[in-house]
């Protein structure tokens, strides 16, 4: 799976952790005495999955499902062979959430079974010795939230589209079996649709025929693959067709936005990827066909179903893309392809290892792109700008855990989907490759697929190709990078002779520190990078003059400095990022960088700029500071650190709103932010992407009665910014804008537009700007509706509308909700699912930088944490950030 921008998970208990195994025959005997009770419960426990992979084998699946465009729910019926163990006294459960099951048959005969909402279960003495066949006839509503079978219907067009979506716990929402990765089992799949619908699935179909007036689609049987990758997708999709070598792709998406869908790109980036994938692995692409589909109300980025992978709608925007969403789309077509080897081919044996998975997805999608796509140069400092900044970001939040940790239940294994599992993990293994020799890890990977193909793994696996290749004992590595949770921080210092010019660097040592929370040091390979001011010409200038690799560990390395190596004026520890490491300049490459960092190259400058960024968050400077020198030093000639600029900047405007006391507080920085996106967007090339990400942050920067003003005109036409396409995306972005802070036109215009873009997406923003009203009644009217047990809205729209709702400048209507969103957490607990959960908890919890807010936060943690971990986790970070504001405020008043 692939997690959208702040994106987030997790993990396992190997050999490694707890030195010998035991012999496998005892595990086995042991597990078949013990009786592990089922919980009646939404969720799967590590520990009954262990012992029904002990009590259940050789699964095959032979599923009929019978689908249409008018009904809420569908029938089917699925046929499941398999072996039971030896002697076996444990019932048998298959997993069902929330269906209709009509019946029953074991071994042809009709067989009493308990149904309750979770799981079906049959008693042990109505089963035969070893092979037994189950037949089962159910029924199931459509998914309205994004998982199990999902149904769609366009506000347009009328026509319905479906499609599955299960990690990691959700094939049981679709139907009855055994869904758990280490249960691999082949399916035999038969669907009934209607006549003019595609039907998808994980192998292309053998036929199709006619039978009642709708037609019949059959597929050949699949490999043994774990049911969270299994797909069923269905609707009057839009398709397009190329190849990859031998193998053949399609790209489906809905009718309705097939007109903004350029299969070109997709197909290009696609092929580039399966290239880089088939050499680098040693194994050609396993699965026979690669089809892609574009599916509204998307919960995540995209998911690797096998040979059927699905994508948000994001990926195809309704204007021009900027490089970086190219990237970003061809990034996330590389992390799915990716998965076909790693996850799918070779699988965990439980969610424990989802964060080897998606760690090494994204990893490899980072690297193919390196090596081989039109992004050559852009790729690892996009990895830096992402993955990195997720990772260090979640590594310190109260809440942060090893990257390797046991999963209890898949409950737990959803909340660990995070920066951690993503952004950490992919760090590790770009180091992990570095310190091994990026041909050794390369080969042990191969191996490791070769070795495991069609099986289940643990992470001693995996390790232990790589330590092989490597030629190295990793198990101190492993022990301080997966095992460990924190961010380590390391700082140089460095003396020279007494004269400058002439004296040459005499003492350099690396000075590591970790966290009270998480005191481990580490070791690993970083490059040092050297630079020198250049005095020569007439305005100063910083350039690089060194590169240095070394292995550091411990409190403190000494270095071995060569003869008449040059006294630098600035050192950064972590040159090409190969490092995860927090960054404290010394005091003499602070100065140089408040003297001299428009003069950087612009990658480095991004990271600098990054430095500084930390220092306001963690309290060493002013955010004041940071507007005014973001005033002064800021350059504009790459649209990577621009993106990344635009995205400090929206945070500190957040910031300053949360902070302000009254009216007339912080008016200065905030007009400040207003007029550097505006100076900016003036100055970028027109027609370039530079403009455009200008354009966007002036939107959201805007608040002066004379800038919203010029929004109202460029909505009206009256004002233009010459060479930018003002595409209906940013239309809506603007509308927003405007509603928010109230502009006279803003309801007038909201309603013309909502009229000229009837498309979905055109409905929901109108629904946005309603919400996003400085209004009592519409506040009021908006948040009953999030939280009704019966929802208006489909998820897709409630989690916009939770994320809009209360903008940081509307702080008076964010304090006086405050304590109803977190009282009502408890209620919404017990009506709600889980998917919801997440979205109300990061999409509403209040920021309101008072020490108050603090206060109710901090008693909404002890009070509701212990209901599910996704609540805990939420509430402890939202406890964490609103002391950092009050710390933060606090550092401005002084
Ligand atoms: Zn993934």
């Amino acid at each position: 799976m692939h997690k959208l921008s702040r994106f987030t998970w997790l993990l396992l208990v190997s050999s490694l952790l707890f030195g010998c195994q035991q012999p496998q025959q005892e595990v086995k005997q042991e597990i078949k005495q013990k009786f592990v009770e089922r919980k009646s419960a939404a969720y799967l426990e590590q520990e009954y999955a262990a012992m029904r992979a002990e009590q259940i084998r050789d699964v095959s699946y032979q599923l009929t499902m019978n689908l249409d465009e008018k009904s809420d729910a569908y029938s089917g019926e699925i046929i499941i062979d398999f072996t039971l163990a030896k002697e076996n006294l444990s019932p048998v459960t298959i997993d069902f959430n929330s269906g209709k099951v009509s019946a029953v048959y074991l071994n042809n005969q009709a067989v009493n079974f308990i149904y309750e909402q979770y799981f079906i279960q049959l008693a042990p003495e109505v089963f035969k010795q070893q092979k037994n066949t189950l037949r089962i006839e159910f029924e199931h509503a459509y998914s309205r939230a994004g998982d199990g079978l999902h149904r769609y219907q366009d506000p347009q067009t009328g026509k319905v589209y479906l499609y599955s979506n299960f990690e990691p716990y959700n094939a049981n929402k679709m139907f009855p079996h055994f869904d758990q990765p280490n249960i691999k089992a082949s399916y035999l799949l038969s669907v009934l649709a209607p006549v003019d619908w595609q039907v998808i699935s994980a192998q292309r179909e053998s036929s199709v025929s006619e039978e009642s007036g709708k037609k019949r689609w059959t597929f050949p049987i699949t490999p043994k693959i774990p049911s969270y990758i299994f797909p069923l997708h269905a609707g009057p999709y839009k398709v397009w067709e190329d190849k990859s070598g031998s193998v053949p792709l399609r790209l489906f998406a809905r009718q309705e936005i097939a007109q903004y869908v350029q299969p070109e790109e997709w197909f290009t980036f696609t092929q580039q990827s399966f290239d880089f994938f088939n050499q680098y692995f040693e194994i050609e692409y396993p699965f026979g066909k690669y089809d892609q589909l574009v599916v509204p109300d998307f919960n995540s980025g995209a998911m690797e179903n096998l040979g059927a992978v699905t994508f948000n709608e994001i990926y195809v925007g309704r204007g021009v893309k900027t490089r970086l969403e190219r990237f970003r789309h061809a990034n996330v077509i590389s992390h799915e392809l990716a998965h076909m080897w790693f996850g799918n081919l070779v699988t965990m044996d439980w969610w424990n290892g989802l964060w080897l998975n998606e760690s090494f997805a994204t990893y490899m999608s980072y690297l193919q792109m390196s090596k081989n796509s039109e992004f050559t140069d852009d790729s690892w400092g996009l990895f830096y700008n992402n993955m990195k900044q997720w990772a260090y970001t979640t590594d310190q939040q109260v809440t942060t855990h090893p990257i390797e940790l046991p999963v209890a239940n898949t409950a737990e294994a959803f909340t660990n989907f995070d920066g951690i599992t993503y952004g950490k993990g992919a760090s590790v293994l770009k180091q992990l490759a570095y310190y091994v020799g990026e041909e050794n890890f390369r080969k042990g990977v191969a191996s490791y697929l070769k070795k495991y193909s069609y099986s289940n793994t643990e992470l001693s696996d995996f390790m232990n190709e790589v330590a092989l290749f490597g030629n190295l004992d990793l198990t101190g590595w492993t022990q301080e990078w997966l095992y460990q949770a924190g961010l380590n921080t390391i700082q140089v210092e460095f003396a020279c002779g007494d004269n400058h010019d002439v004296a040459p660097l005499s003492e350099f040592l690396i000075e590591q520190s970790a966290p009270a929370d998480h005191p481990t040091l580490r070791t690993q390979k970083i490059e040092l990078g050297f630079y020198q001011v250049d005095n020569s010409a007439n305005q100063q200038s910083i350039y690089q003059t060194a590169t240095l690799p070394v292995v550091y560990s411990g409190k403190k390395t000494a270095l071995v400095i060569e003869k008449n190596m040059a006294c630098p004026d600035f050192v950064y520890p972590n040159l090409n990022d190969m490092g995860y490491i927090k960054i404290a300049l010394d005091k003499k490459s602070l100065n140089s960088v408040k003297q001299h960092l428009a003069t950087f190259d612009s990658a480095m400058r991004t990271k600098l700029w990054q430095n500084l960024w930390d220092d306001v968050l963690d309290q060493r400077m002013p955010l004041t500071e940071y507007v005014q020198l973001l005033d002064t030093a800021l350059v504009s000639d790459d649209p990577a650190d621009v993106a990344a600029t635009s995205v400090k900047m929206r945070l500190a405007r957040d910031y300053f709103w949360q902070m302000r006391d009254d009216k007339n507080q912080f008016t200065k920085e905030l007009s400040q932010l207003e007029n550097i996106s505006w100076r900016e967007l003036q100055s970028a090339q027109t027609g370039g992407d530079i403009q455009k990400i200008w354009f966007d942050t002036y939107v959201q920067m805007v608040y002066s009665p004379a800038g919203l003003n010029r929004l109202a005109d460029y909505l009206t036409g009256k004002q233009k910014v010459q060479g930018l396409v003002y595409d209906q995306d940013r239309r809506w972005a603007t509308l927003i804008r405007l509603n928010n802070f109230q502009h006279k036109a803003a309801v007038s215009l909201t309603d013309k537009e909502k009229k000229k873009d009837t498309s979905d997406m055109g409905q929901q923003w109108s629904l946005i700007s309603e919400s996003t009203r400085p209004d009592a009644k519409i506040k009021a009217n908006y948040f009953e509706k999030i939280i009704a047990k019966n929802q208006e809205y489909k998820l897709a729209t409630s989690r916009l509308i939770m994320v809009n709702l209360f903008p940081a400048n509307q702080i008076t209507f964010r304090k006086s909700y405050t304590q109803s969103i977190l009282l009502n957490i408890p209620m919404l607990h017990r009506e709600q699912d889980e998917r919801f959960m997440s979205s109300y908890m990061s999409g509403m919890l209040p920021r309101i930088c008072t020490q108050e807010g603090v206060n109710q936060l901090s008693a909404a943690s002890k009070e509701y944490g212990s209901l599910t971990p996704v609540i805990d986790r939420y509430l402890k970070i939202a406890v964490q950030e609103e002391q950092r504001c009050v710390n933060m405020k606090k550092l401005l008043l002084k």
